[in-house]
C-alpha cells in the first residue's frame, strides 16, 4: 500500500461512516447512549478536512493526524480507542514508503493493541475488540497461507463481520453497555459494527 491506498482507505472510511451514522446510532441507542455514529462521523469528517494537508505525506505521518484528530475531536470512549489505534497503526509504516502485505497484518496488530491498551477489554467483552481480534487471527493465517493482500484483507474483513454478529447474544462488560447487564443481551455492538466498516474499506481497497 503507497500513501495513495492509504488516503483512499481513509476516504472510503469517512464516506462509509456517513452513510451509516443513523445505523450506528441506533445500535447505540439499545446499549449505550445513542451518540457512537455521531461520534465517528464528526471524527471522520475532521479527518476528511485534513485530507488536503496529507494527502502528500508519508503514511506515518497520515495514520498520526488520523490519530490525533479522533483523540482531539471524538467525544465518547471510542475517541481515545480509535485515536489509540491508528497512532499506534503510524508506527509501524514509520521510514516506510510502502507497506508490505506483512506491514498491513503488522498494522492491524498494532490497531488492535492500541485499543486494548486504551481500553483494557479482552475478546468476547461486547466491544471493537471482538470484531478486530478475528480479524487480526485471519489475516494472520492468510498471510502464513501466501496469499494476496486483497485476499488478507478480505478474510480480515469477513472475519471482523462474523465476530461483530456474534457480539449479539454477548453480556457487555466494558464501557457504557455493561451498565445494562444482563439487558446488553441480544443486541449488536456499535463499536464492533465500526470496526467491521473500518476493515471492510481496508479490503475494498486493497481489492
Ligand atoms: P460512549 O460509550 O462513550 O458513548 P461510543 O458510543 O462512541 O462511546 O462508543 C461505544 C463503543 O465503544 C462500544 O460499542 C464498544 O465497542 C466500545 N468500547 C467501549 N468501551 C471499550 C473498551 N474498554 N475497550 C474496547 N472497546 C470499548
Ligand atoms: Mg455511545
Amino acid at each position: 500500500m503507497t500513501n495513495e491506498d492509504i488516503l483512499h482507505w481513509l476516504e472510503r472510511v469517512a464516506d462509509v461512516l456517513h452513510e451509516n451514522a443513523s445505523y450506528l446510532t441506533q445500535l447505540d441507542s439499545a446499549i449505550g447512549d445513542a451518540d457512537h455514529g455521531s461520534n465517528m462521523d464528526r471524527g471522520f469528517q475532521a479527518v476528511r478536512a485534513k485530507f488536503p494537508i496529507i494527502a502528500a505525506a508519508d503514511i506515518a505521518t497520515q495514520l498520526k493526524t488520523v490519530g490525533t484528530t479522533l483523540v482531539s475531536t471524538v467525544g465518547g470512549a471510542s475517541g481515545p480507542l480509535y485515536g489509540t489505534a491508528f497512532l499506534r497503526a503510524s508506527a509501524v509504516a514509520i521510514n516506510k514508503q510502502e507497506l508490505s502485505s506483512a506491514d498491513v497484518v503488522a498494522m492491524i496488530e498494532a490497531f488492535l493493541n492500541g485499543i486494548i491498551a486504551r481500553g483494557k477489554a479482552h475478546a468476547g467483552e461486547k466491544t471493537m475488540i471482538d470484531a478486530l481480534q478475528p480479524a487480526l487471527e485471519a489475516a494472520k493465517q492468510a498471510l502464513n497461507e501466501g496469499l494476496s493482500l486483497a485476499e488478507i484483507t478480505a478474510h480480515a474483513s469477513s472475519a471482523a463481520e462474523e465476530g461483530m454478529k456474534a457480539t449479539i447474544p454477548l453480556l457487555a462488560t466494558k464501557g457504557r453497555a455493561s451498565y445494562l447487564g444482563e439487558r446488553s443481551i441480544g443486541h449488536q455492538d456499535p463499536g464492533a459494527t465500526s470496526s467491521w466498516f473500518i476493515l471492510r474499506s481496508l479490503a475494498e481497497v486493497c481489492a
